[in-house]
């Protein structure tokens, strides 16, 4: 079935190397790959047949590598216009420094910084993002609208996290008072994102999930009550879990309970839910979270820069927990960019746990079947294979960075930012040579530059 938006005919890429990330890891030196509509037809070894009817573009795609599209499973947009501050603190004096700073924020603001976010994505090969978004200042206006605005202008697949914040200081919390939202209002105010804006069918651009921000910052009935919303409307959950040692000390001084136990008794865990960083995770927290199923969105470069520590995510795969890539918020990963997580995250392994911690192929699974599991979208999207959803990415692996570089996937993955030739989302291009085609990169410069100018007056 053709998405209306998608083009009609036939694409046909070949003459490149190709890396399905298939269950098998099937890759092809010398290869296919056919579109027709929104969707791969067939996936293969050598060219293309020469009589296809339809087809409307054909690419010699001699010098390249062919992936599936990467998924992003982390994100705050609307940190784009709040990046270089508060450079050298760890989470939570970091949080403390910007909440007043986004407390000021309204749609206007997240449009603009979801565009500047979005545009680094699509970028850096990201076909899919999600994003999680847990500031809602009182007149702020239609935050979340702003963000979902700026992934259809720009042709990104969607996750858009409905997130929340109920505990303020004042009852025990991190944020300040000011910036938190009653719990009936951010469960309504969830609930009726879902009712407006959830596309469960497997073509869909836009899906909703339910994403109170952290055990710091939300109160348990919140917690509870979102599970709770979410399995009633069947939309995936998303938080932060295992963050830092100050929140797994938070967690046991105001609940006699780790991050994973408090998370597990209210009702956290499950094949529906997934949650950013997982770095402090003990053998049993994993044990629990293969268990159940329950996804992580692995953040290396977020991890780094604000001192959070090394994942575990050898153990987590060995286990098989799910994992997927996320570049987390840029006010804690300024480069915004996702194909460069994928190097992170091998460099980031090795030196937690030797040279055989993560090895490139495994690098590029996290960024794309792993990514499209952890947001329940591993039978339509993730690898290249006849019948799944046409986001792909065709990247230049011939230049002066990459040329002298034996294997494609090394040269992806360990090499320099890789040049991309033409990305498609739902089989229509967002990047062609290296530059957005869906907008115009030099205006979301100057509007981001603006956006962020006005929000640092508000202070
Ligand atoms: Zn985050």
């Amino acid at each position: 079935m053709n998405s209306p938006q998608a083009p009609l005919g036939r694409i046909v890429i070949e003459n490149c190397a190709v890396a399905t990330v298939d269950a098998r890891g099937t890759e092809y030196a010398r290869g296919h790959v056919v579109v027709a509509g929104n969707r791969v037809e067939a996936v293969g070894d050598g060219p293309a047949p020469r009589d296809l009817p339809g087809v409307t573009r054909r690419i010699d795609a001699e010098g390249h590598l062919l992936t599936p599209g990467l998924v992003n499973t982390h994100h705050h947009f609307y940190q784009w216009i709040t990046r270089g501050l508060a450079q050298n603190s760890n989470l939570f004096d970091w949080l403390v420094a910007l909440y007043p700073t986004w407390a000021r924020i309204d749609a206007e603001l997240t449009h603009a910084a979801a565009r500047g976010s979005l545009a680094a994505l699509a970028l850096s090969g990201c076909t899919t993002a999600s994003d999680h978004h847990y500031v809602f200042p009182r007149d702020g206006g239609d935050c979340l609208g702003a963000e979902i605005e700026a992934a259809a202008e720009l042709g990104v697949r969607f996750t858009a996290c409905r997130g929340s914040m109920d505990l303020g200081r004042s009852r025990g919390g991190l944020p300040p008072d000011f910036a938190v939202e009653s719990t009936e209002d951010a469960l309504l105010a969830t609930e009726e994102a879902i009712d407006r804006w959830h596309d469960a069918s497997p073509d869909s651009m836009l899906r909703v999930a339910v994403a109170p921000c952290s055990p710091f910052s939300v109160t348990t009935d919140l917690l509870k009550e979102a599970a709770v919303l979410a399995r009633r409307k069947g939309v995936r959950l998303h938080t932060h879990g295992s963050e830092t040692v100050e929140e797994e000390r938070f967690c046991i001084e105001r609940f006699g309970l780790g991050p994973t136990d408090y998370l597990e008794s209210t009702g956290w865990l499950g094949e529906d839910v997934w949650m950013a960083h997982c770095v402090h995770m003990s053998d049993s927290d994993i044990a629990a979270f293969a268990r159940t199923g329950t996804g992580v969105a692995h953040c290396p470069s977020s991890n780094a820069r604000l001192a959070a520590g090394t994942a575990r995510v050898p153990a987590m795969l060995a286990a098989g927990v799910p994992v997927g890539l996320g570049v987390d918020g840029a006010a804690s990963n300024e480069s915004g960019e996702l194909g460069t997580e994928l190097r992170n995250a091998v460099l980031v392994a090795r030196l937690g746990a030797g040279p055989e911690a993560l090895t490139v192929r495994q690098a590029l699974r996290l960024g794309t079947m792993g990514g499209a599991r952890v947001l329940g979208r591993d039978r339509e999207l993730g690898s290249i294979e006849p019948g799944k959803l046409a986001d792909l990415v065709l990247w230049k692996v011939d230049g002066l960075l990459h040329a002298s570089i034996a294997d494609p996937v090394a040269a992806l993955v360990l090499g320099a930012a890789a040049p991309i030739t033409l990305s498609l989302v739902n089989g229509r291009p967002v990047v062609e040579d290296g530059h957005l085609v869906t907008a115009d990169e030099s205006a979301i410069a100057a509007h981001t530059r603006s956006a962020a100018r006005r929000l640092a007056e508000r202070g």
